[in-house]
C-alpha cells in the first residue's frame, strides 16, 4: 500500500486540512498524532505533508512542488530524511508462532525493532537542509515495548525530525506515546465529496454502486475502494449469499465456501451485518446494509436482539485477537456456526 499510495493525488476533502498543516511550519511540534476517522486518507495526508515539509522549492501555499530533486526522491521512495513505519507484512518468526498458545495470529504490529531502527536516523543531521518527517502510520499498530522506545525519542526531541503519527483511533494510541503528541484532528469528507470521489475511481461500470460501498465503510471513501476491489467485492457477495441462506441451508455447508478466503475480507462484513441486524430489531434502519433491510427484518423475526448483541460482542473480540487465523476452514466453521444459533428455536 506505501508505495502506490506515495506519489497519489491528494483527494480534495483533504486540501483545507494540508493548508492548515502547512501553516504550522513555522512553530511545528516535534511530534503530530493526526486522527479521524479510518479510511478517509489521514496516511495520505501525512506523506503529502512529509513531502511539502522536504521539498525545496515549495508553492506559495507551502505544498510541495513534485518537481524539485526532493519531491522526485520522496515520489521514487528513497528521499534520505524521510521515514515510514508500517507493520510488516508476516515477518513473525517460527518461534514466536510455536509460542503462542491459540491456534492464531495476532493483527499485524509495528515492532520494537522497527523503532529502535529509526535511531541512526534521529540522531544525526539531515543530508538536506530542511526538516525530517517520520511518519508512523497506524500509530495504534505500535506494539508495547515499540511504543516504549518511541517514547525515549518523543521526550528529547532531537534536531529536525518531525515525528507524524497517524491513528484511526487517538485512544488507542498507547497514552504515553499520545500526551507527548499535539493532536490534529481530520473531518471526514461531505457525503456527495466522497461519492463523486468514489464514483470516479470506480470507473462508469460501478459509480452507481458507489454509495452502497460507502455505506459499508461508514463514508469513509479509501475504506470503500478498498471494498470495492475485485477480492474483498467477492467476499462481500459470498457474504450475502452465506447470511440470507443460513438459516435454511445450514453453517457448515457456507463454511466451506470461506475456508478460502482471507478472514480479514470477510469478517469485518460479517460484524457489520451482525450490527445491522442487531439496529434492525432495535427498531432503527440499517445502517451499512440499507439494501438489504427487508433481508434484515426477515431475519430478525427469527432472533433476539440480546442473542445478537451478545455475539456481536464475542465477534468484536474475536476480530480484534485473530485477525489471520492459520486455520482457516475451522475459523469460518466455528463462526458460521454460531451465526447459524442466532436463529435457533
Ligand atoms: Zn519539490
Amino acid at each position: 500500500m506505501t508505495d502506490d499510495t506515495r506519489a497519489e493525488a491528494l483527494p480534495s476533502w483533504l486540501e483545507a486540512s494540508l493548508i492548515a498543516l502547512l501553516g504550522l511550519r513555522q512553530s511545528l511540534p516535534h511530534a503530530l498524532l493526526i486522527q479521524g476517522p479510518r479510511g478517509i486518507g489521514k496516511g495520505l495526508l501525512a506523506r503529502h505533508f512529509a513531502q511539502s515539509l522536504l521539498c525545496e522549492s515549495p508553492l506559495p501555499d507551502g505544498r510541495a512542488c513534485a518537481r524539485c530533486d526532493a519531491c522526485g526522491w520522496f515520489a521514487a521512495g528513497n528521499h534520505p530524511d524521510f521515514r515510514q513505519v508500517s507493520p510488516l507484512a508476516d515477518e513473525e518468526s517460527g518461534g514466536e508462532r510455536a509460542e503462542r498458545s491459540r491456534s492464531e495470529r495476532a493483527r499485524p504490529e509495528i515492532k520494537i525493532d522497527q523503532i529502535r531502527a529509526l535511531a541512526g536516523f534521529v540522531g544525526v543531521g539531515g543530508h538536506r537542509a530542511g526538516r525530517k518527517p517520520v511518519v508512523i502510520d497506524p500509530a495504534d499498530g505500535l506494539n508495547l515495548p515499540a511504543a516504549n522506545a518511541l517514547l525515549k525519542t518523543l521526550e528529547e526531541p532531537s534536531g529536525e525530525t518531525v515525528f507524524l503519527l497517524v491513528a484511526a483511533q487517538g485512544a488507542a494510541v498507547a497514552p504515553t506515546v499520545r500526551s507527548r503528541c499535539v493532536p490534529w484532528t481530520v473531518p471526514a469528507p461531505s457525503a456527495d465529496l466522497a461519492r463523486d470521489w468514489l464514483g470516479a475511481r470506480l470507473g462508469s461500470e460501478q459509480a452507481a454502486r458507489a454509495a452502497d460501498w460507502l455505506a459499508l465503510a461508514d463514508g469513509a471513501p479509501l475504506r470503500a475502494l478498498a471494498l470495492a476491489e475485485p477480492g474483498a467485492a467477492a467476499a462481500h457477495r459470498l457474504l450475502l449469499q452465506a447470511v440470507q441462506e443460513i438459516p435454511e441451508t445450514g453453517a457448515m455447508r457456507i463454511a466451506e465456501g470461506f475456508g478460502s478466503q482471507a478472514a480479514p475480507l470477510w469478517v469485518p462484513l460479517l460484524q457489520s451485518w451482525v450490527s445491522d441486524l442487531a439496529r434492525v430489531l432495535a427498531g432503527a434502519p440499517a445502517q451499512r446494509y440499507p439494501g438489504q433491510q427487508a433481508v434484515l427484518r426477515r431475519l430478525a423475526q427469527r432472533t433476539r436482539l440480546h442473542t445478537v448483541t451478545a455475539f456481536a460482542t464475542w465477534l468484536d473480540q474475536q476480530a480484534r485477537v485473530s485477525s489471520h487465523p492459520l486455520n482457516a476452514r475451522l475459523y469460518a466453521e466455528d463462526l458460521w456456526l454460531r451465526y447459524e444459533a442466532l436463529f435457533a428455536r
